[in-house]
C-alpha cells in the first residue's frame, strides 16, 4: 500500500533546466512517497524525459534540488551518484538501453552483478521476473534477437531486479499490446504494494494513468495539475 504520510523516498525541489536555448523545465516540484505509484502526464515535448534524467541524477538541474532516500543526489560526485543509481534506483528508459550483445538473462542479471551477488543467485533472480514478465522462454537469446516488445518487457526486470527504493520508468508500455502491458503494470504495482518501491511512470495512456495511485500533468516544462486518476 502506499504511504502517502511517510517522509518522500524521492523529491525534487524548483528543478529548473535548460538544454541548449531551451527553457526545459521551470521550477518543478515533485515528491513520491514509499510505495506510492505515480503517473507523469503531458504532451511529447513537456519535459517528462527530462525531469526523469534529473530525478534519477543523470542530469543535473540548472536550479533546484533531488533528494534520494533522504540525502542530496544532484551535488553529490558522478561516482557517488553512479553508485546510488545502481542501489537505490531501477531506470526503464524511453528507448532502451539493454545490451544487444548480452542475452536477455544477462541484461536482466546485470544491476546484482554489479551490486556483488553471487552468479547463481543472479540468474535466480533475473529469470523470476522475465518469468513474471512473461519473457523466460527468450532468457538465453541475445537481446539483439528478441522483438522491442520482449526487449522492452526484460528492461522492466532489470529495473525491478534488485529491489530498487525507486523505479523510474519512461513510458515502459509503449510499443507493448494490452496484454503484455497489463504484465509491465502488474510488475510495477505489485513492487509498489510488496516491497513500497516508489514507482514513477510517465505515461500518455489513461489506462495506464488508472493503474497509478496519484497523476502529475506536465506542459511546457511545469506542472499544471495534479490529482487521482478519476
Ligand atoms: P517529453 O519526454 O515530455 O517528450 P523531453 O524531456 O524529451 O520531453 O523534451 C523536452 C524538451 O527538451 C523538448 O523541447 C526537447 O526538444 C528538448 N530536449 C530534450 N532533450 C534534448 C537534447 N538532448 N537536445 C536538445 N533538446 C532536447
Ligand atoms: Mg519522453
Amino acid at each position: 500500500m502506499s504511504d502517502q504520510s511517510a517522509a518522500p523516498v524521492l523529491a525534487g525541489r524548483g528543478l529548473e533546466c535548460a538544454i541548449g536555448s531551451t527553457h526545459v523545465l521551470r521550477g518543478v516540484d515533485i515528491e513520491i512517497a514509499p510505495g506510492e505509484v505515480v503517473a507523469l502526464m503531458g504532451p511529447s515535448g513537456s519535459g517528462k524525459s527530462t525531469l526523469l534524467h534529473l530525478l534519477a541524477g543523470l542530469l543535473r538541474p540548472d536550479a533546484g534540488t533531488v533528494t534520494l532516500s533522504g540525502q542530496r543526489l544532484d551535488t553529490q560526485p558522478d561516482r557517488v551518484r553512479s553508485a546510488r543509481r545502481l542501489r537505490e534506483l531501477g531506470f526503464v528508459f524511453q528507448f532502451g538501453d539493454l545490451v544487444p550483445e548480452l542475452t536477455v538473462v544477462e541484461n536482466v542479471e546485470l544491476p546484482l552483478r554489479l551490486l556483488g551477488e553471487q552468479p547463481a543467485r543472479c540468474r535466480e533472480r533475473a529469470l523470476e521476473m522475465l518469468d513474471r514478465l512473461s519473457v523466460a522462454d527468450e532468457a538465453d537469446r541475445r537481446l539483439s534477437e528478441v522483438s522491442g516488445g520482449q526487449a522492452q518487457r526484460a528492461a522492466v526486470a532489470r529495473a525491478l531486479v534488485h529491489w530498487p527504493a525507486v523505479i523510474l520508468a519512461d513510458e515502459p508500455t509503449g510499443s507493448l499490446d494490452t496484454v503484455t502491458g497489463e504484465l509491465v503494470l502488474e510488475a510495477l504495482v505489485s513492487a509498489a504494494s510488496d516491497q513500497g518501491t516508489a514507482v514513477l511512470l510517465v505515461t500518455h495512456e489513461m489506462r495506464v494513468a488508472a493503474w497509478s495511485d496519484r497523476d502529475i500533468h506536465l506542459r511546457d516544462g511545469a506542472v499544471v495539475d495534479a490529482g487521482v486518476p478519476a
